[in-house]
């Protein structure tokens, strides 16, 4: 017997007759002897409906009520697909946040989840019940309902499952694992049998949207062993109850896997935008000059390069920020023009970043002069690179995106099957 937390995708619950095939695969894992809890997404489409609500009923919204509305949509799936889960005979139960309790902080619209009490849902297993949990959602310091930002609803998931110690977190949604690369781009994208939990956070951090980045860095730090599998496949189909080995992709420990290879994925960001700085004066204070009103703005800047001072006067200062933050950095940044100084700011639209992973990096030289070679040999510029000790990531202009991602797939070999 296992303890296994399942949850379930926007789109896997878009209508009754998709809860009707999530109610299977959970009443498979209850057959089975399982104990299980779910934890359910808002119908595919439905918090958006909310948000743009909240904004035409006024621009300049409270945050507390903005959690009220969008936090419905969970709660109407949780409610639906428990009715459907006692008509199929499985003892099953909706909760909201504030009912298990799931704490959060009190940042409402973009809440951390600060303490889960797993004795409850438990208690729960032991009685025989599938607690059936909205995601998403948790109950502030203020006693008020609050939202994890969006996609937080796998956040959600993993956070039990760390809370109930559960064997294993299963994230159905409508892609049947995590891909080389996108294959929508690449044709040739392999789905992964299994990656770490590291390279996993850069491939949600760098562009890959199956999962929200938040619920990785949580399944990383209390080591929750999370499964991404396909909610469309057929609940009854062999080896969809394989309890070590179901279809889909693991995110594990490095130590669970045996064969690492050098490269594990090609992720990309688009709409990114370069700002440059030239002739900053080259002195301590600049960078934190920049940065800071720039963070306080909450920009989120990404790529730095600072040139070498050919003077020991001056030096070049260029970054990147998603293209949709672009005016309100200019702005921040004529503001603090006086106190830096600097002489041009010049900026451009349209880039991309791509970017290499993998963890047997760590071990290998040579990986980022092979990117560099491959795009050189296909007429793509580089015009920022930056690197960790698992990826190197590479902004070009925003037009080669394709090629680009196709041709770092097949120089590292991950074509092959
Ligand atoms: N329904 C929420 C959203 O669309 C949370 C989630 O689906 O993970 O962002
Ligand atoms: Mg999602």
């Amino acid at each position: 017997m296992a303890r296994i937390v399942m949850k379930f995708g926007g789109t896997s619950v878009a209508d009754i007759n998709r809860i009707r095939n999530v109610a299977r695969h959970v009443k498979r894992e209850v057959d089975a002897g399982h104990q299980v809890a779910v934890v359910v997404s808002a119908m595919a489409g439905k918090t958006n409906e909310l948000v743009a609500w909240t904004r035409e009923a006024s621009p300049m919204h409270d945050a507390r009520e903005y959690d009220a509305v969008v936090a419905s949509g969970e709660q109407v799936t949780s409610g639906l697909l428990a009715i459907v889960l006692q008509s199929m005979g499985v003892h099953a139960r909706s909760w909201h946040g504030w009912q298990i309790p799931i704490r959060t902080d009190g940042a409402h619209g973009a809440a951390r989840i600060t303490d889960i009490d797993g004795s409850v849902l438990i208690k729960r297993f032991e009685e025989g019940q599938v607690a059936v949990i909205a995601g998403f959602q948790g109950i502030a310091p203020d006693n008020r309902i609050s939202t994890l930002g969006r996609g937080g609803s796998d956040t959600s998931a993993v956070a039990i499952a760390a809370a109930v110690k559960a064997d294993r977190c299963d994230i159905y949604t409508d892609v049947d694992g995590v891909y080389t690369t996108d294959p929508r781009i690449e044709p040739k994208a392999r789905r992964l049998d299994r990656i770490t939990f590291e390279e996993m956070l850069e491939m949600a951090s760098l562009g890959s949207k199956v999962l929200q980045v938040r619920s990785v860095e949580l399944a990383m730090v209390h080591r929750v062993r999370t499964f991404v599998r396909s909610s469309f496949a057929d609940p009854d189909a062999p080896g969809m109850g394989d309890l070590h080995n179901p279809p889909g992709t693991l995110i594990c420990d490095e130590e669970e896997i045996v064969e690492q290879e050098v490269v594990t994925g090609i992720a990309y960001a688009k709409d990114e935008a370069q700002i440059s700085l030239r002739r900053v004066s080259d002195r301590p204070g600049v960078a934190a000059g920049i940065f800071g009103p720039l963070a306080e703005a909450n920009i989120n800047v990404d790529m730095i390069v600072q040139n070498i001072s050919e003077d020991g006067k001056f030096t070049d200062m260029t970054f990147t920020v998603p293209s949709g933050d672009i005016a309100k950095a200019l702005a921040v940044l004529e503001k603090v023009k006086a106190t830096v100084g600097f002489d041009v700011l010049q900026h451009d639209e349209g880039m991309s970043k791509v970017s290499v992973i993998g963890i047997g990096m760590r071990s290998h030289a040579g990986v980022a002069a092979t990117a560099f070679k491959a795009l050189s040999e296909k007429g793509i510029n580089i015009r920022a690179i930056t690197t960790s000790e698992i990826k190197i990531s590479i902004l070009i202009d925003g037009a080669y995106t394709e090629l680009a991602v196709r041709t770092l797939h097949s120089v590292y070999g991950l074509d092959k099957h």
